[in-house]
């Protein structure tokens, strides 16, 4: 909208609120009961902006010049007078929009809560109507034409204030919400209402007061009016009635045949306008806690329908139980009784009889119905106490005892229930609803069926005994192989070492007898006859070795392994010191394992790192471990021989050999017996090398061993 529009329609709007106003003027006396146009001019501002304030000041200067023109002999007075009066009006418009805009509807946008209904009796109705007072009332007072400067501004405060009281919700009751709603209930209401008042109004007042006393038969009728209106109507019902009650009286007071107001201005006057207004004030505190309280309600009664909701269309069965007049029965009962009440209850069938009955099943939902089959709900509830807590009376006794000892929320409980014949399993919960602690009459069960899940946990069970039985036979039978096997192995080594033995013996009994009388070459055979079978003797005890420690049950304790792992050196090298090789041991932990196989790792190992040492050079054998919360993970590292990477894997395997017999002699059976006694522990085994710059042996035993 232009700008010239907003100010030329504010000014109009003005003009005419000032018109109204000017109809309530009381007798000639030049100041209206109410002053319309105080409420118009802060709507202007709220509404069209500081624009407003030009038709305001202007039109507050016209108006003021035809009411004064006769009161002022000097025109200049006149001028200064009706300017002083225009920029009071002015200002208090500006201050009151400001304040509606940033005090009062900042946090909520409706006028009609309380906070805000108080924030705008301080801030935009009575500040300035302070303002327009103080100043009209001093301004007129001192250029002599109102004479008494009290009643002046107290009367001119009073009509600026009901103007804004009256004008100012109107307005905005409307905008907020527009559309009429019409009730014959509350028109019924309106005339038995002002039927009885007048009723007893009239012997009241015909007989003691007489028709003169016309202001307290006005407040008589008014008061109950328009608190019924406040409670019953919405904001624009009662903002509209209050401005024509108003009028109403205003219109009574000046024109009315009896004259109520009486000869002297001042004092019924003040007392008209400020009765008014405390109609005003009442009507919108009152209306605006009611206004509030239906809003908590609609939320709470939204709140219940959305809990009622969820209640219904849960997939879980749930109940609410009323267990008021179960606890004011156990109230009743002596103390020991109470103390003690699942036993003593227990014990006694009548008490249990007078307890279930007291139980109340308040409510439940579809899913609980379905979960019982059953169709009636009313019917169905009433039994509920009964089959419940005669079905496991130890848990219902056990649910009540808590609640009624304070205990709010319980454990879940396993139920096996018979539904239908059936037996079902249920997990039941059971809670106060917050609130009720006291008088336990709202308690919330929650019903969950899991008759299939115990289904599949038993079909879970049976499998799983199977699977134990067929794992037990299965191991029986590797157990029963395996001794077999054994027994196979000592008998093959008994036969094939005794003849062995006689080989070798009976070689180097030709060589020392016959020595002198075989040829060389013959000699030499023999000789080489005792050696091998002598290495095949060996091969067969260190193969007998390796296949007994697959059924060594594992002995694990502590073990020191630093002076292990020097005990295991001394012993190697007591006999033959290595030349040349230099022996660090580092900080090696205190483990869990079995003492004599780790030995047996360590010596496997050092004898390897010994017998692939290089010849000429000196070298090191060092020893080191890693730990961490899982693993210890130990290192023997030598400058040996070495050799290629790609057979990392191999030299793990039985009989696998990277060197001449001739050269190294060997069984190739040492590693393969190191990896099994690392794997029996629960650890891995892995090897780097290079050819001619020695190899580094990594293994894991771990920190907790299952022994298993
Ligand atoms: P052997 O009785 O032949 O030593 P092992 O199982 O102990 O049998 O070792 C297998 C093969 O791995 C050996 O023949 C050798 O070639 C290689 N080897 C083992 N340890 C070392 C090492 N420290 N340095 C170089 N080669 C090694």
């Amino acid at each position: 909208m232009p700008i010239a529009l907003k100010i030329l329609l504010v000014a109009l709007i003005y003009w005419f609120a000032c018109w109204i106003g000017t109809l309530t003027f009381y007798k000639d006396f030049g100041i209206a009961i109410y002053w319309p146009a105080a409420g118009i001019a802060v709507l202007g501002v709220y509404f069209f902006g500081r624009p407003a304030l030009i038709s305001i000041f202007i039109t507050s200067l016209v108006i003021n010049y035809f009411i004064y023109l006769e009161g002022y002999e000097n025109n200049l007075h006149l001028l200064l007078s009706i300017s002083a009066i225009s920029i009071g009006n002015t200002i208090a418009a500006f201050i009151g929009s400001q304040c509606l805009r940033t005090r009062v509807l900042k946090n909520s946008r409706s006028l009609f809560r309380l906070d805000s209904v108080l924030l705008f009796l301080l801030f935009v109705a009575l500040i300035p109507a302070l303002i327009t007072s103080v100043t009209g009332g001093l301004v007129t007072y001192f250029s002599g034409v109102m004479p008494d400067l009290f009643s002046k501004i107290h009367s001119w405060m009073l009509a600026d204030l009901l103007g804004m009281l009256l004008i100012i919700p109107f307005v905005f009751a409307w905008v907020e919400s527009p559309k009429i709603h019409f009730n014959k209930n509350k028109l019924f209401e309106f005339l038995l209402i002002t039927g009885l008042l007048a009723f007893t109004g009239y012997f009241i007042f015909t007989d003691h007061l007489g028709n003169y006393m016309f202001n307290f038969m006005i407040a008589y009728f008014t008061t109950p009016i328009y608190i019924w209106l406040a409670l019953r109507f919405d904001t624009k019902a009662i903002s509209s009635l209050g401005i024509l009650s108003i009028a109403y009286i205003s219109f009574l007071a000046i024109y009315g045949g009896n004259n109520t107001l009486g000869e002297l201005i001042d004092k019924p006057y003040i007392m008209l306008q400020g009765f008014s207004i405390l109609i005003v004030i009442i009507i919108f505190i009152v209306h605006s806690i009611f206004v509030e309280r239906q809003q908590t309600l609609i939320l709470f009664q939204k709140g219940e329908e959305k809990y009622r909701s969820l209640f219904e269309n849960m997939p879980v069965s749930l109940w609410e139980d009323d267990y008021s007049e179960a606890k004011l029965l156990i109230d009743s009962w002596p103390d020991e009784i109470k103390n003690n009440l699942k036993e003593k209850v227990l014990e006694n069938p009548d008490l249990f009889r007078q307890l279930i009955s007291r139980i109340k099943i308040v409510d439940m939902n579809k899913s609980s119905l379905e979960l019982y089959g059953e169709t009636n709900k009313e019917t169905f509830m009433k039994c509920v106490p009964e089959i419940f807590a005669s079905g496991d009376p130890e848990a219902f006794l056990s649910v009540l005892s808590a609640f009624y000892t304070g205990t709010s929320n319980l454990e879940e409980r396993i139920m096996e229930v018979k539904i239908k014949r059936k037996i079902r399993f249920l997990t039941l919960r059971w809670f106060i609803m917050p609130g009720h602690e006291s008088d336990l009459s709202r308690i919330l069960v929650t019903i969950i069926d899991i008759t299939n899940l115990k289904k599949a946990e038993k079909e879970i069970n049976t499998l799983n005994l199977k699977l134990e039985k067929k794992v037990a036979k299965r191991t029986e039978e590797l157990n029963r192989a395996n001794q077999e096997l054994e027994a196979f192995s000592y008998s093959v080594s008994h036969d094939l070492k005794a003849p062995l033995r006689a080989i070798r013996g009976y070689a180097s009994l030709i060589t020392e007898e016959f020595g002198n009388d075989i040829p060389g070459a013959a000699l030499h055979y023999f000789k080489s006859i005792g050696q091998n079978s002598e290495k095949m003797t060996n091969l067969i005890t260190d193969l007998l070795q390796f296949s007994k420690l697959g059924r060594k049950s594992l002995d694990i304790k502590e073990v020191d392994s630093q002076s292990l792992v020097k005990n295991v050196w001394e012993d190697l090298t007591s006999l033959k010191k290595p030349a040349n090789i230099e022996f660090i041991v580092h900080d090696l932990p205190r483990l869990e394992a079995d003492n004599s196989l780790l030995t047996q790792v360590f010596v496997n190992l050092f004898s390897n790192s010994i017998k692939y040492a290089k010849p000429d050079s000196p070298g090191k054998i060092t020893v080191s471990c890693k730990s961490d919360s899982e693993y210890h993970e130990f290192c023997v590292s030598d400058e040996g021989i070495g050799f290629d990477q790609k057979h990392a894997e191999k030299i793990f395997q039985v009989f696998q050999r990277l060197h001449n017999q001739d050269e190294y002699e060997g069984s190739g059976v040492g590693l393969a017996l190191v990896k099994r006694i690392v794997h029996r522990h629960g650890g891995k085994i892995h090897v780097t090398s290079k050819k001619g710059a020695g190899s580094n042996f990594y293994f894991t035993i771990p920190v907790e061993i299952d022994s298993e």
